[in-house]
């Protein structure tokens, strides 16, 4: 069997990569490898529609499981692999089988930081990763149950979210000083501390948990450094990822908190790409290289490395996204808050809609954090390509529609390469 195209993981990136290639023209082989035992499936409902019972299984598939016979994709499910040898050019799986790749790509994905205390593996403390973690949690949910989140991220906030709509008492412990503190501004951060208290969320921050307690084998509650104990039925842990880049690193490839590739996808070995949460890719808007977890890097790199595979020019680059639902609160985020000299706050965060714009030294917008704030979100992506530099005044004016804050503004400054 000629190699074709192996991808390590079948998650979002490496699912829409297939189907890239396929639409790209490839005519090869192409075999994905992956450790659950479901067809490439959607991660962003599991905090959210699906554990209100709101979406089903089939709603949570990339595709319709016919799709990959039809495009002849072969998926092997519930396997592993354990080795790269990029000398022979192939992957063993678990079991002893090899596969030759004339390309490989690693969508391995990141897994879900550990907190190791006391009681962590105890009955009813739980984690959100995959489908079955989420299936584990929705069992556990339910009108009148105690639920304590740890970890005040996107999980943990989409997770204290849907429980409160499932009629649960919901604690969130968090350790810094503010929620979403790695990925948010103070702004955003104050906003939803408000919000979930609102919807009746006790928010703890500054909270260093030391141990689970038990009752029967089963967590009875959750203890912090300072000796407060928070009694629950289930507690949930969400308090970040890592990179899954030790295959990667095994294999010789350059990794550096997730495996080094350039613009085009591509690793230090030519004949390897890497896509999604796995990787430290270059942003050319920030000339810089980070490590981005999100569904939008996963399906830029795929169209990346899909293209390079089929001999196409390059996509043109996107500026980094994320999206965010809690209760009714549509967060959207375009671009990174690298380099930011000042931030100017449109519309009101009482009201619940609101966009946080972050600037440059030069006044070059770099960020927008938009709260129930869609066209704010939409021209920001755009504005954040470009390097438009914006007036601040004119961006906290009310009176002034979206389209307008830029009339009179400068006009676009030269992006860094
Ligand atoms: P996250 O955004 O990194 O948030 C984890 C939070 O937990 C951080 O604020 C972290 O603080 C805190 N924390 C760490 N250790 C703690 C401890 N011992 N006690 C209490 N808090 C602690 O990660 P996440 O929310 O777990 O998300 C995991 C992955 O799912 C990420 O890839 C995320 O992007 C993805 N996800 C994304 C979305 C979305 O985009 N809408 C939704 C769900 C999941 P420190 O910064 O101090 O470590």
């Amino acid at each position: 069997m000629a190699g074709g195209v192996v991808i390590i993981g079948a998650g979002h990136a490496a699912g829409a990569m297939a189907a890239a290639l396929r639409q790209g023209g490839y005519a090869g082989a192409v075999t994905l490898i992956g450790e659950e035992p479901l067809p490439p499936y959607q991660r962003p409902p599991l905090s959210k529609a699906w554990l209100k019972g709101e979406a089903s299984a089939d709603d949570l598939l990339l595709r319709p499981a016919a799709f990959y016979a039809e495009k002849s994709i072969e998926l092997k499910l519930s396997r592993k692999v354990v080795g790269i040898d990029r000398a022979s050019a192939t992957v063993t799986l678990d079991g002893g089988e090899t596969l030759p790749y004339d390309h490989l790509v690693l969508a391995t994905g990141s897994r879900l930081r550990a907190l190791a205390v006391p009681g962590v593996d105890s009955t009813g403390v739980l984690e959100l990763r995959t489908a079955a973690d989420a299936e584990r949690i929705k069992a556990a949910l339910g009108p009148g149950k105690r639920v304590v989140v740890v970890g005040g991220g996107y999980v943990g906030l989409e997770v204290a979210a849907s429980s409160r709509a499932l009629g649960a008492s919901v604690v969130v412990l968090e350790r810094e000083a503010r929620l979403l503190a790695r990925v948010a501004s103070e702004q955003l951060s104050a906003f939803f501390a408000r919000c979930h208290r609102e919807h009746g969320v006790d928010v703890v921050l500054g909270a260093s948990v030391v141990a689970f307690e038990t009752r029967d084998g089963a967590v009875s509650g959750v203890r912090l450094a300072d000796g407060r104990v928070f009694e629950c039925d289930v507690a949930i842990v969400g308090i970040g990822a890592l990179a899954n880049d030790a295959l990667a690193a095994q294999a010789g490839l350059a990794c550096r908190d997730g495996v080094v590739v350039d613009e085009n996808a591509r690793t230090s070995d030519p004949a390897i790409f890497a896509i999604g949460d796995c990787t430290q890719r270059p942003v050319p808007r920030y000339a810089r290289s980070v490590r981005l977890e999100s569904v939008p890097n996963a399906l830029e790199q795929g169209k990346q490395a899909a293209a390079a595979i089929c001999g196409k020019p390059a996509p043109k680059a996107e500026v980094p996204w994320f999206w965010s639902d809690q209760y009714d609160v549509r967060l959207q985020i375009a671009g990174l808050p690298v380099d930011v000299r000042s931030t100017v706050v449109r519309g009101d965060p009482q009201a619940g809609r609101f966009a946080v714009f972050h600037l440059d030294g030069e006044g070059r917008l770099q960020a927008v954090e938009a709260v129930n704030a869609a066209p704010e979100f939409v021209a920001a992506r755009q504005w954040v390509a470009a390097g438009q530099v914006l007036d601040a005044g004119r961006i906290a004016d009310a009176s002034l529609t979206v389209k307008q804050i830029v009339d009179s503004a400068s006009p676009a400054a030269p992006a860094p390469r």
